[in-house]
């Protein structure tokens, strides 16, 4: 009975109470793999992830390794501490890393695989899930987390393997005309890319007209299992603030660290892409805009002025609602 009360306090994430005897069913709950459908589905994210790092390359799973690591010491350094200090050490710490990295790379020509990072870190939010959290969310956010992940999934293998829209270019000449169908070219890919907003290293393609929406919801997907996770994560914190500094705990806090940071970069840049549809603009035509005449209005000269200039206008804006109905029309 002593083992059994025991492993129940190592894996039922530190319910402040130990009931007297533990039932089958109780015990069923705490196995991380005990019902068929999870043991298939976890056991199938495992074989993904591994077939994602052979893929892409090792640098990426590596990157997310170091990264990880490198908060988890954080967190298990301030342990005792509030949230809030481990917090900004990690942001300090992800920012030389970043610095670091780039060097680098620049000094040992290494070229890391940023579709490998991404599903990697994944993986160690769904670790930290199964391990810790689990047990102690609701059904309702069990599911919708479970079901996050697989969507994220589907829409991961769709967008690295598709095609954004790319445009075959026949001859040199033809690229005036494409230009004005908002064919731009990716120096990333070396393509001609319709509706091309920008490229993605993250997923390792460009984002086009085809897979500019899967790129909104894969983003919309991120956030949601990031928010579920940091839900979970404070839940089981709270519950546990008097027995700080197990294993577990730290894993729990240092990936919640983790996800808060992506879910604010990657809010920010999702209410970018919103503006981007609703105003009809991409990013790559916001930023080089002065590259394309379309955008270019030239200013009349006023009396005294000796030098024109010239202003942006976007001649596809056609209000919000037209705007968003060309987006989702133009999908290939
Ligand atoms: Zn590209």
């Amino acid at each position: 009975m002593e083992g059994i009360v025991f492993q129940y306090h190592i894996s039922c994430t530190f319910s402040e109470t130990v009931p007297p005897t533990l039932q089958p069913q109780d015990q069923d709950n705490f196995a991380p793999s005990s019902k068929p459908f999870q043991l298939i589905w976890e056991s199938g994210f495992g074989v993904l992830v591994t077939f994602g790092a052979c893929k892409w390359k090792l640098s990426g799973v590596k990157e997310s390794v170091g990264i990880h690591g490198a908060l988890y010491l954080i967190s298990s350094f301030f342990a005792s501490s509030s949230i809030i200090i481990p917090f900004l050490f990690s942001v300090m710490a992800l920012i030389g890393m970043a610095a670091l990295g780039r060097r680098c790379k620049r000094l040992f020509r290494l070229r890391g695989s940023a579709p490998a990072f991404v599903i990697t870190n994944l993986f160690f939010i769904w670790c930290s899930y199964v391990i810790v959290i689990r047990q102690a969310v609701s059904s309702l956010l069990d599911i919708v987390f479970n079901v996050e992940l697989i969507m994220l999934q589907i829409g991961l293998y769709r967008i690295l393997s598709g095609d954004p829209g790319f445009v075959k270019l026949l001859n040199v000449d033809d690229e005036s005309p494409l230009l004005l169908q908002r064919v731009r070219h990716c120096k990333h890919c070396d393509a001609y890319v319709k509706g091309f907003d920008h490229h993605c290293p993250a997923f390792g393609n460009c984002i086009g007209q085809n897979n500019h929406l899967l790129f909104m919801i894969l983003l919309t997907g991120f956030i949601t299992a990031e928010a579920c996770y940091i839900m979970g994560a404070s839940q089981i914190l709270s519950e546990s603030k008097q027995k700080k500094g197990g294993w577990n705990e730290t894993l729990v806090s240092s990936t919640m660290i983790f996800s808060i940071l992506q879910v604010l970069w990657q809010g920010v840049f999702l209410a970018w892409h919103i503006y981007c549809v609703c105003f009809n603009i991409r990013t790559d035509e916001f930023i080089h805009w002065k590259r394309y005449p379309e955008f270019q209005h030239i200013v009349e000269l006023q009396p005294g002025e000796t030098i024109t200039t010239t202003k942006f206008i976007n001649p596809y804006d056609k209000g919000i609602l037209q705007n968003l109905k060309e987006f989702i029309d133009a999908r290939g």
